[in-house]
Order: structure tokens, then sequence, then C-alpha cells
């Protein structure tokens, strides 16, 4: 906290316990609990008319043979913005080598090491990439039914950045640029200061991709100009 300033009194950031929110909160709770349950059945349904319909056309990814049965279920539980959803998928296996795999994972996207849905991933990484990942995991546990661990978070976005590609016509060019007033001039509101940074892919570092950091250019009231490399 800065000198003399206040906390907010407790009142304004615990929710009130009246009883409609009380209410909402457990009406909450029990549509999740029920849509989840019905699903549950009805994605079981699915997958098995699915696989009667399909069973000549699917392949054992070993060894190509379609002489396929069923191998009873698998449980896959995925962390979403609402909380861990739980799904149940069907198990295939081969006659002619005995492999067991899952034929709906490829079909609907669900590799085997998913643990989390996109969009939790995709708020996570929102808020890492503006905030410490630290700060961001505790935000993602209050305002979510889920958690992420920091590692966690930090390494999703370090993921991320390894499979970002820049174009030849971005690389080594301005790709981020942000600018504000400052107390200086004579204008009333201040004169602005433009910052831009450069990326530019940097050596290995002990095995790890970096990048330069040290290109930066900044613009004062648009008549001075500094750059440092
Ligand atoms: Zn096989």
């Amino acid at each position: 906290m800065l000198p003399g300033e206040q906390r907010l009194p407790k009142a304004i950031l615990i929710p009130d316990g009246t009883a409609v929110n009380r209410l909402f909160a457990y009406l909450c709770q029990q549509a999740d609990k029920k849509v989840l349950h019905d699903h549950a059945y009805m994605l079981q349904e699915i997958q098995l008319q699915w696989f009667s319909m399909l069973r000549s056309a699917l392949q054992c990814p070993r060894c190509g043979g379609n002489k396929l049965i069923r191998k009873g279920w698998r449980e896959r539980r995925l962390k979403s913005s609402r909380g861990t959803i739980s799904l149940v998928v069907l198990q295939a296996r081969c006659k002619a080598c005995g492999r067991t795999f899952r034929p709906l994972n490829e079909i609907i996207g669900l590799p085997f090491t998913m643990r989390f849905t996109d969009e939790l991933v995709q708020k996570s990484v929102k808020l890492g990439l503006q905030l410490s990942f630290r700060k961001s995991a505790v935000i993602i546990k209050k305002l979510t039914n889920e958690t992420i661990s920091a590692e966690g978070l930090r390494r999703k976005i370090a993921r991320l950045a390894e499979s970002l590609c820049l174009p030849n016509m971005v690389a080594g060019q301005t790709v981020l640029v942000d600018s504000t007033k400052v107390k200086a001039g004579k204008k009333q509101r201040g004169a602005s200061v433009h910052l831009a940074i450069t990326a530019e892919k940097g050596p290995k570092q002990m095995g790890r991709s970096s990048i330069k950091k040290n290109h930066f250019t900044c613009t004062l009231a648009v008549s001075i100009v500094f750059t440092t490399r």
C-alpha cells in the first residue's frame, strides 16, 4: 500500500449473505450438476451409436487393422472455468494386434495430455500477460471454479510463445508500441512519450530460445528521439 492509502472496508469486499445470493449460488451449483449428469449419459449413447456406424471405417493406429471391438470406457477430466468436467470416452481394441485406443480423441480434438479446456487457458494466459503469474493464479482461483498454478501458467505461456511464428515482414520491426502522457512542456495534459520495442530472435541460452531485449526506442513529444542498442 502507498503511504496514506487506506484499506477498503470489509463490507465492500465480502458479498453479503442475503437469502437471494445464497439461493442463486445453490441453483447455479445444482444446475451445473444436473446438466453434467444428463449429458454424461447422452454423450455415452452418441459414442455407442457412432462406433457401431463407423466401426468398419476406423483403423488401428498401430497396425492399420480394421477389426475393432469395444473395450470399455475411460474417464477424462478437464478443468474449465465452471470447474472440473468429467467425460467418459469410448475405448476400442484392435483384434489383430491387441492395441487399445480411443478413436473419439482424434475426432473431437482431445489430445491424450489435455487437462484444461482452451477457454480456461485463454483466460489465464490473458491475465498472465498483464500481471505476474502468481497474481494471475490467485485471480483465476477467485473468479472461476478452477485453479491453475503460477508455474503451470508460466509453462503454458512459454509453450504458446514457442509456437509463435513471426512473419518475416514483422520480425526485426517494431511490434509493440505504448504511449503515455507525462508532466512536461506547456500543454495542460503534458507531453506524450511513445515507447517502441523491437523483437528479434536472440541466441539459444542453455538450450532455450531467447529474445534480444536491448533494442529500445523512446520518443518524447515527437521531436526528441532516443535509441539505444
Ligand atoms: Zn492393431
